[in-house]
């Protein structure tokens, strides 16, 4: 019997990456991915050793309406399950509208419809939201605020095309309900299950994508690995982490089980704050004790009064595994920094 084939857009992106990589490793799926480029597509394909399961196309802005229908129209028929990964995480923007929400909105609206016209064999659609999708951004710093997997953020178009945070969330939290409506509204023969997911944090799924400075989330992590001793950290923040390698691994459990289906899945383990990693990091890593950020006294409790509680205890239950750690994951990631530096 031949391998059921999941589609991803966004392959080269850094959970896709991790997606891709699980997909492949077990044997069990053939991928077909969207890049932007042809440039991108022969780098990733060289990152997967021209995996003859992984094949690429391009879809080169998210914008347009039709972006996905052409090859939706040529292969779609082949496809099993369809990951929508694609969607901007810059914010090094000025054109929140057209750089931020207008491909988020457009991209999903048509990959689900591309999907129900062009793609009668899925059986699965799994889209990658976020926790941006399920409270205002000042809500987050507010110890009031309880988020479930029942939460929503209700932001406007008009004040989130003015600040970039709020650009973020609203793309996402309007996307993510795109698609719930179009399930409902097309009559879509399919599951869907979202992903939200708090700070992805983790190694990259090849060292060949560790540079100076690496995509928002990683960069928390990259920004103090790279600190001065008794400086300031200059991207101090605090926030809920969840591991790219468990967030992989909640998109391909989503694949196939029914519990998931029609669910909102909360990928958040723990709470950190940059002091926080910045302690793991000195701790594990001696060689750069007195090189970067020193160490300073931060407690859990300390972090949580200025954060609101996401309380994922549903989307717990539902998975079969657990997350990874901060230790764990801090020392994976700068093992992985520190590495590829020294072969430099
Ligand atoms: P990433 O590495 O920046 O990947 C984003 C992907 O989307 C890339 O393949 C990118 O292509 C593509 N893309 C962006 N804008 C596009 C456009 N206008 N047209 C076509 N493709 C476009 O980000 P990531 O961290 O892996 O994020 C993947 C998904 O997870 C996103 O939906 C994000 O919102 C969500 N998420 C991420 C985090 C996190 O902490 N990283 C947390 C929660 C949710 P290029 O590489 O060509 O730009």
């Amino acid at each position: 019997m031949s391998k059921p084939t999941v589609f991803i857009s966004g392959a080269n992106g850094f959970i896709a990456q991790h997606i891709i990589k699980q997909l492949l490793d077990s044997k069990t799926y053939k991928v077909v991915g969207s890049v932007r480029s042809a440039a991108k597509a022969e780098k990733l394909e060289s990152d997967f050793g021209n995996h003859p399961d992984l094949s690429l196309v391009t879809v080169e802005d998210l914008s347009k309406l039709d972006a996905f229908d052409s090859v939706f129209k040529e292969h779609g028929a082949s496809f099993d399950y369809i990951f929508h990964t694609a969607s901007p995480v810059v914010f090094t923007i000025t054109d929140f509208q057209n750089e931020m929400i207008t491909p988020a909105v457009n991209g999903t609206k048509n990959i689900f419809e591309a999907t129900v016209k062009y793609a009668p064999n899925v059986k699965k659609f799994v889209q990658t939201s976020s926790s941006a999708a399920l409270r205002n951004p000042e809500a987050s710093t507010d110890p009031s605020v309880n988020v479930t997997e029942k939460s929503w953020n209700t932001l406007g178009l008009e004040e989130s095309t003015k600040d970039y945070i709020k650009a973020y969330f609203y793309s996402k939290g309007t996307a993510e309900k795109i698609s719930w409506e179009l399930h409902e509204k097309l009559g879509a023969k399919f599951e869907l299950t979202v992903i939200n997911p708090v700070y992805v944090f983790g190694p990259q799924a090849f060292d060949s994508s560790v540079s100076n400075h690496l995509n928002f989330s990683c960069e928390v992590i990259n920004s103090i690995v790279h600190s001065k001793f008794n400086t300031p950290l200059s991207n101090s923040v605090k926030g809920n982490f969840i591991d790219v390698r468990d967030v992989a691994r909640a998109h391909v459990e989503a694949l196939t089980s029914d519990k998931l289906s029609g669910q909102r899945l909360i990928l958040s383990e723990n709470i950190f704050s940059s002091e926080l990693i910045a302690n793991i990091i000195n701790e594990k890593f001696p060689q750069l004790n007195g090189k970067i950020a020193k160490p300073s006294p931060i407690s859990n409790e300390e972090i949580s009064k200025h954060l609101a509680n996401i309380d994922n205890h549903v989307t717990k239950g539902l998975l079969s595994f657990e997350f990874r750690d901060l230790t764990t994951i801090v020392v994976d990631t700068v093992s992985q920094i520190l590495n590829v530096e020294a072969k430099k």
